[in-house]
């Protein structure tokens, strides 16, 4: 591991600051990944501002929602009795996600910040966008079964690894962040993470130095019909080969308002609107879900290893609106 400076931030904005006025320098939450990526020579930072003794792991009830803090915990959000009784889906997205171990440790604002666990971007002796802007993409012509099959450039076919951001988008978060000016802005979590285009380097919208705060939920209708579903090669300590945040909003039997949202298929959580404006005022059956499947992986242009993602995706839909709709 090289040497860096160790700085501990005693607030949000100096924490902030502390990180803009060097371009080396990186946040440290959980250390879960940043840690990890420093060892395998991935991440370089000359300096580590570390976030933990900052007052933002508060989970409260706000403006009719939940505010959950940057700094709180993966098992303490999903085991808060707020997030439990209105945002189940949020609770089953976490607990799919690491292993207990790793979600004691790990924070929500580092979650959301998570990198890719594209082999090549961990492997130093292959070419890779991500890591060395300009040195070309191992995967695209590589061993590509764990890669995208929307939304990727001939730059970066890698995706967004994530379970939490899943749920996050289908609930419609909100993510808070403070700059080095002090000054707050609100970003929509599906503005959050980008496609990787002809920049794969950015993994999403945060300027430099701009230091997640909060994720905001608004209140949800979909407490009482939704279902996380992960499919992976091992039951634990994997990531989604695919996943799938389903929610509906029942009235009766007829599906008011649906949400499907993608993992382990983009560089980001992949919301997939063709498919909800399928489920929007049919009945809530099998024939409606496949119909939506179909929707969802209309666009789905795979890569040489992973064609298997989109049947798979197609199944992973239904079986999690199945179980959403409480008819499996
Ligand atoms: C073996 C293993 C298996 C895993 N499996 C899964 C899985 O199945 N599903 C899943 O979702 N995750 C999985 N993870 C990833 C894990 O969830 C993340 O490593 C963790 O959530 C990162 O949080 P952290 O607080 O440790 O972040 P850190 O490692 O401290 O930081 C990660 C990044 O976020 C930045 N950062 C941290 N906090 C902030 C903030 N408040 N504002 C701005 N930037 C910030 C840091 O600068 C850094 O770049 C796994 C990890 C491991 C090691
Ligand atoms: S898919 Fe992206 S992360 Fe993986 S090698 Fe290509 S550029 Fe790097």
């Amino acid at each position: 591991m090289r040497p860096f400076k160790y700085t501990r931030a005693v607030d949000a904005v100096g924490a902030a600051r502390a990180i803009a006025s060097n371009p080396q320098a990186k946040f440290l939450a959980g250390g879960t990944n940043i840690l990890d990526l420093m060892k395998e020579d991935v991440e370089r930072p000359t300096e580590l501002v570390d976030l933990t003794r900052l007052k933002l792991a508060d989970i409260k009830a706000a403006g009719g929602g939940v505010s959950i803090g940057a700094l709180a915990k993966n098992t303490d959000t999903a085991n808060h009795p707020l997030i439990r009784k209105n945002y189940p889906l949020l609770t089953q997205a976490i607990v799919a996600g690491a292993s207990g171990q790793l979600r004691n440790m790990a924070t929500n604002g580092g979650n959301l910040m998570q990198r890719t666990r594209c082999q090549y971007f961990y492997d130093t002796a292959t070419p890779c966008n991500k890591r060395e802007p300009g040195t070309g993409c191992g995967a695209l012509e590589g061993l590509n079964r764990i890669h995208a099959i929307f939304g990727w450039s001939d730059k970066c076919v890698a995706t967004y690894p994530g379970d939490m951001a899943n749920a996050l988008y289908a609930l419609d978060a909100v993510v808070r962040v403070r700059g080095a000016n002090g000054r707050e802005r609100t970003i929509p979590v599906t503005e959050f993470h980008r496609l990787p285009g002809d920049t794969p380097e950015r993994d999403n919208n945060l300027a430099h130095g701009e230091l997640i705060t909060a994720i905001e939920l608004p209140k949800s209708n979909f407490a009482k019909n939704s279902y996380y579903l992960k499919v992976r090669d091992r039951a634990s300590y994997a990531f989604a080969l695919v996943a799938v945040a389903a929610a509906l909003e029942l009235d009766g039997n007829t599906i008011r308002n649906a949400r499907v949202v993608l993992g382990g298929v983009a560089h980001k959580p992949w919301r997939s609107r063709e498919a909800e404006a399928v489920l929007a005022g049919k009945p809530a059956s099998e024939a409606s879900f496949r119909r939506a499947a179909d929707a969802a992986l209309a666009d789905a242009k795979p890569l040489a290893h992973n064609a298997y993602k989109v049947e798979l995706a197609k199944r992973a839909i239904v079986r999690a609106l199945l179980r959403a709709s409480a008819l499996a």
